[in-house]
């Protein structure tokens, strides 16, 4: 029986523990211990060492005692900032920080409902499959965590990451993003005495982005660009600019239809950027980096774990609701990484600011749903 009282007691304890992304050392310790007295395999890798962080995900396999596809659940142990030193309150069955930090939810509300059902399981001794647990560390300053985790090492193939908001949403879809950064250089030369001698990366910069299609492409499709930075002083034509930009898409051709568009707006400014001195002829230049940040999510909805998750919710007597999502997370790089994942909601809101509170009775709906969602597996 999920027992309400339980999930709250651990859940404050939790998000007492303070760790913020890259300072995971103290709860990834805490939940390997307790992994490993609810009877899982548990093994711990030192990821974080790479990021000068000072833990590593926390992977735990439970031996099924039926038969069925083996399931991944998946949480963040990291939090954003400030998240060190919560003081958590609870009001009308409602818990939220006390207004300095914010509360963890995201995503301890996650861990805090696997170890539940962990513990169900095994009290209740309850039938279900091969259960494989991934804790990952640095979720929010880049998926390191999902980024560096083996999943060699992990027999399931299809997975539920618990780090969303609705609890009635499963999300299916999400962006592939690029980050896309560009070097333009021009020629710096005295504004004042010899402009003709320089070739301004600032105006290459510009016209090039003002050639540049950005926002909402089409319903898919966005494009931004986030920071430009460059010049030196007013009375110097500018020698380098700097521009940071992504570019994300559900469909990955049109992701890299818009990536190679926004760095042929710029080579196409540069390359009419010639100026002749001494019969010299001079040009500016560029490079570019682009970088695949995370692959998207593209489940269909008679899949497993699509199936799986709306049958559970229905179960759990909530209206499912197939939704996309805007963002990146674990489940993005899972789902490259071939554990086809979909995104459930703990109930967690206004994540990521010091209003950020979450509802007992989604703790323990959420449970329901995840405690369904192994039950129906099998079934
Ligand atoms: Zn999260």
């Amino acid at each position: 029986m999920i027992n309400g009282k339980r999930i709250v007691d651990e859940f404050l304890h939790l998000v007492c523990i303070d760790s913020e992304s890259l300072n995971e050392k103290e709860i990834a310790d805490y939940l390997a211990k307790k992994l490993k007295e609810l009877g899982l395999d548990v093994w711990v890798d030192n990821g974080g060492g790479k990021f000068k962080g000072n833990a590593g995900n926390v992977m735990g396999r439970l031996k099924g005692n039926v038969k069925g596809e083996p399931l991944l659940f998946i949480a963040h142990m990291d939090t954003v900032k400030p998240g060190n030193g919560v003081k958590p309150i609870i009001e009308n069955g409602v818990i939220k920080s006390d207004g300095n930090t914010i509360l963890g939810s995201d995503d301890k509300s996650g861990i805090v409902v696997i170890l539940e059902i962990l513990r169900i399981l095994k009290k209740d001794n309850i039938p279900h499959p091969e259960i494989e647990i991934l804790f990952t560390f640095a979720e929010e300053i880049g998926l390191y965590g999902a980024k560096t985790v083996d999943t060699n090492r992990l027999h399931s193939k299809c997975g539920f990451a618990l780090d969303s908001e609705e609890i009635e949403n499963i999300i299916i879809k999400a962006p592939f993003q690029n980050s896309i950064k560009i070097d333009i250089y021009g020629i710096e030369s005295h504004a004042g005495v010899v402009p003709e001698k320089g070739i301004s990366a600032i105006e290459v910069a510009a016209e090039a982005i003002n050639n540049m299609k950005l926002g909402r492409i089409d319903s898919e499709t966005t494009a931004n660009v986030g920071i430009i930075e460059g010049g030196k002083a007013a009375n110097i034509v500018a020698g380098h600019v700097k521009l940071i930009c992504e570019a994300r898409s559900h469909n990955v051709d049109k992701l890299e239809k818009q990536t190679k568009h926004m760095i042929d707006a710029v080579n196409n400014v540069v390359r009419n950027s010639e100026i002749n001195i001494n019969k010299k002829k001079l040009i500016a230049k560029s490079n570019e980096t682009v970088i695949r940040e995370f692959d998207g999510i593209s489940v269909d909805k008679d899949e497993f774990p699509a199936i799986l998750a709306y049958k559970a919710i229905e179960k759990t007597g909530l209206k499912p609701r197939f939704e996309q999502s805007g963002g990146g997370s674990d489940a993005n790089i899972l789902n490259g990484k071939g554990i086809k994942t979909v995104i459930l909601g703990t109930g967690m809101s206004n994540v990521h600011t010091k209003e950020e509170f979450i509802k007992v009775k989604n703790l323990i709906k959420t449970a329901e749903i995840v405690g369904n969602i192994i039950r129906l597996s099998y079934e």
